[in-house]
């Protein structure tokens, strides 16, 4: 049994004070049908994982090497002195504003997992490839890219969002059925490259403009296993009612 995962991505949301008080509103709210986390900016990683306690806490990014001239970037051993779990990579706001590509995000997948930090691997198509019906071969391609020259055991520990670029931040979600289709492609090429164990235990995520009102019908389907959210997992209520949702 795959355990749903839920993941508030704050983007550039958030002061430290504001982090904290946010954890410590939801922290009382959590039940054990499913992981919940938010994924906060560098600053306010210290103060969150220090707050959290059920909660698990994400970076939004990191880098592949362990230290050096990279002016502006946080590698993964300072995630891990700050006792962050989780880590966002290949979000499509990066590849498209920060040149991530599927070749850095495998770098960092395959350093976040030596790490023991469980990444959460983004990928999804943007609103041209969909209209040329193109969304099955993008995401195969972004699937093998990303978990290239992992070891099965190791994809069964990732989290792999799948987020069409159409439907972030636009209020236009993907129906259920859109979903449910690009999220079972995406575990059936994790199960034609890495095996039936990986495919079972792998989680895979819709997100794309969820929210309290339309989160349950995605976790009714068989492929979707939890949710990353942006607007929606900014404000306190919202959020509670998202962890109500899915009880
Ligand atoms: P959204 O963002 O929920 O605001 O569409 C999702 C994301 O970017 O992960």
């Amino acid at each position: 049994m795959r355990k749903p995962i839920i993941v508030g991505n704050w983007k550039m949301n958030k002061t430290c004070k504001e982090t904290v008080e946010f954890i410590k509103a939801i922290e009382g709210e959590l039940n054990d049908s499913c992981t919940y986390g938010v994924a906060v900016p560098f600053t306010a990683l210290k103060d969150a994982t220090a707050t959290a306690k059920n909660l698990v806490v994400a970076a939004e990014n990191c880098h592949f090497e362990e230290s050096g001239a990279y002016t502006g970037e946080v590698s993964i051993p300072m995630l891990k002195e700050l006792n962050v779990t989780h880590c966002i990579v290949g979000h499509s706001e990066r590849r498209q504003m920060f040149a991530e590509t599927d070749e850095t995000v495998n770098k960092k997948v395959h350093k976040l997992i030596e790490a023991d930090i469980t990444p959460i691997m983004c990928i999804g198509e943007t609103l041209e490839q969909f209209e040329a019906n193109e969304t099955e071969k993008v995401i195969r391609t972004q699937v093998a890219a990303g978990l290239k020259d992992l070891c099965p055991k190791c994809v069964a520990k990732i989290v792999i969002a799948y987020e069409p670029i159409w439907a972030i931040g636009t209020g236009k979600s993907a129906t259920k059925e859109i979903a449910e289709n690009s999220c079972a492609i995406v575990r059936d090429e994790v199960r034609k490259l890495y095996g039936d164990e990986a495919a079972d235990a792998v989680r895979v995520q819709y997100g794309g403009s969820v929210k309290p009102e339309n989160i349950k019908e995605y976790m009714a389907m068989a492929d979707i296993d939890g949710s990353l959210i942006g607007g929606a997992s900014l404000k306190v209520d919202s959020f509670k009612a998202i962890i109500e949702a899915t009880k």
